[in-house]
C-alpha cells in the first residue's frame, strides 16, 4: 500500500479572478465551453466576457439545470464537441461542475473550474458524483486528473446566500472527522493509496479555520462583507476540504448523509447540511467525548447548522422512520465502511438517533 496525493492543477482564490479569467486559462487553450447554472453563466458572462476577447479566444455559455446523471453529460458533450471544446469551464454550484466534470472526461479536454458558491468541496477533486433520474446514486465517476485550475472569486462567493457558505462550513466540518477516521482504518483514498501526513494535516487545518473563523465570516457574509475570515473559509471549504477528503477519506459523515437524504422532509436539504449533522452521527457512533461534540453542536447552532433531525425537516423521528436512513447509509460501496469499526444499520440507528437526542439537549440547555 502506498501513500498518495493528488491536487488541482492551480488554485486562484481572491476579488475579482473571474474578470481575468482569460489571463489564468490562455495556457490551455483558446476554445472554451462553459457549462453552468443559469444564475452562474449570467455572473460569469458579465465578468469573463471581455477578458476572453483581450485574449483573443473564443467561448460559448451553456446553460445547465439539469441533475448530474450520464445523459445530462452525453448530451452537453455532444454540444461541446461540435464546439470544438479545447478547455471545459464548470461554473456554479455542485451538480454543474460535476457534470461539467464529467463532458471533460469524456472529451479528455482541460477542465476548470469555477465555483460562483463555496457550498461544498467538489471544485478542487477528480470526483464526479453522479445520480440516476430519481435522484439516487448512480456511480462515483474518478477522472483521470484533477481539475487543471480552479478559480475562486471571493467576490462572487460573498454575494450568494448565506445559506451556501454555512453548508459549505457543514462539507467542511466533515472533513477532519473522515480523515482521522480512514487513517486510523488504514481505508483507501479516492486514488487508491492512503492518506500522507500532508492530507491529513490539511484535514485538520480546515477543522481549526472554521474553529477559529467560522462564526465571524458568516456574519460578515450575511452583510455581503468580504474579510480576512471569510478569505480563510472559502479556502477551508473549497482547498482544505477538498484535498483533505480526497487524499484521506471520506466516512461514515457522507454515508449518513446518504441515508438522511431519503427521510421525508429532508429532500431539499443541501449536501452540507446534511454532512454537517452526519459529522455529529459519526462523532456519536465513534464514541468522542461530551467536550468535543459540545464543540461541534456549538459551532454548527452558532452558524446556523442543523443539530437534530427536526433541523432536517424530519417530523417523525421514531427508532422505525429513521431506520431507513440507517440501512441505506450501510449500503454497498458507501464510505460508511470506511470506519474501523462493525457497521451495521443497528448501530447507525442509533448514532442518528443518539446525535438527535444530543442535539435536542443541547438546544434545550440554550433555553435555560
Ligand atoms: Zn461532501
Amino acid at each position: 500500500m502506498y501513500s498518495i496525493m493528488i491536487a488541482p492543477g492551480r488554485y486562484v482564490q481572491g476579488p475579482g479572478v473571474l474578470d481575468k479569467i482569460g489571463d489564468h486559462i490562455r495556457h490551455l487553450g483558446d476554445k472554451v465551453f462553459f457549462i453552468g447554472g443559469p444564475t452562474a453563466i449570467e455572473i460569469v458572462k458579465q465578468k469573463a466576457g471581455e477578458n476572453l476577447k483581450e485574449n483573443e479566444m473564443k467561448f460559448h455559455f451553456e446553460p445547465f439545470t439539469g441533475e448530474c446523471t450520464r445523459a445530462s453529460a452525453a448530451a452537453l458533450t455532444e454540444k461541446a464537441k461540435s464546439f470544438g471544446a479545447q478547455v471545459i469551464v464548470g461554473t456554479g454550484g455542485g451538480r454543474t461542475i460535476d457534470t461539467a466534470k464529467a463532458v471533460s472526461h469524456e472529451l479528455a479536454c482541460f477542465l476548470v473550474i469555477a465555483p460562483t458558491v463555496a457550498s461544498n468541496d467538489a471544485p478542487c477533486s477528480a470526483l464526479s458524483v453522479q445520480y440516476d433520474e430519481n435522484h439516487m446514486l448512480d456511480r462515483f465517476l474518478i477522472l483521470r486528473r484533477n481539475p487543471d485550475v480552479v478559480l475562486v472569486d471571493s467576490r462572487v462567493i460573498v454575494q450568494a446566500p448565506t445559506r451556501y457558505f454555512v453548508a459549505g462550513m457543514g462539507d467542511a466540518l466533515a472533513t477532519w472527522f473522515e480523515a482521522f477516521t480512514c487513517t486510523k482504518s488504514m481505508a483507501k483514498n479516492l486514488p487508491g493509496g492512503v492518506s500522507t501526513a500532508a492530507a491529513l494535516n490539511l484535514a485538520r487545518l480546515c477543522f481549526d479555520t472554521l474553529m477559529e473563523y467560522g462564526v465571524s465570516a458568516k456574519l460578515a457574509v450575511d452583510d455581503n462583507a468580504l474579510t480576512p475570515a471569510v478569505e480563510r473559509v472559502i479556502e477551508a471549504n473549497t482547498l482544505l476540504s477538498g484535498l483533505g477528503f480526497e487524499s484521506s477519506g471520506l466516512a461514515a459523515a457522507h454515508g449518513i448523509h446518504e441515508g438522511l437524504h431519503v427521510l421525508e422532509g429532508a429532500g431539499d436539504k443541501l449536501h452540507g447540511e446534511l454532512v454537517a449533522f452526519g459529522t455529529l452521527a459519526q462523532m456519536v457512533f465513534e464514541n468522542y467525548d461530551r467536550k468535543e461534540i459540545d464543540r461541534v453542536l456549538t459551532f454548527c447552532h452558532d452558524v446556523g447548522l442543523p443539530v437534530t433531525l427536526e433541523h432536517l425537516g424530519v417530523k417523525d423521528a421514531s427508532p422505525e422512520k429513521i431506520l431507513k436512513a440507517a440501512e441505506v447509509s450501510c449500503m454497498e460501496g458507501l464510505t460508511t465502511h470506511n470506519s474501523y469499526l462493525e457497521i451495521n444499520p443497528e448501530r447507525i440507528l442509533g448514532a442518528i438517533l443518539g446525535a438527535n437526542a444530543l442535539g435536542k439537549a443541547f438546544l434545550k440547555s440554550l433555553e435555560a
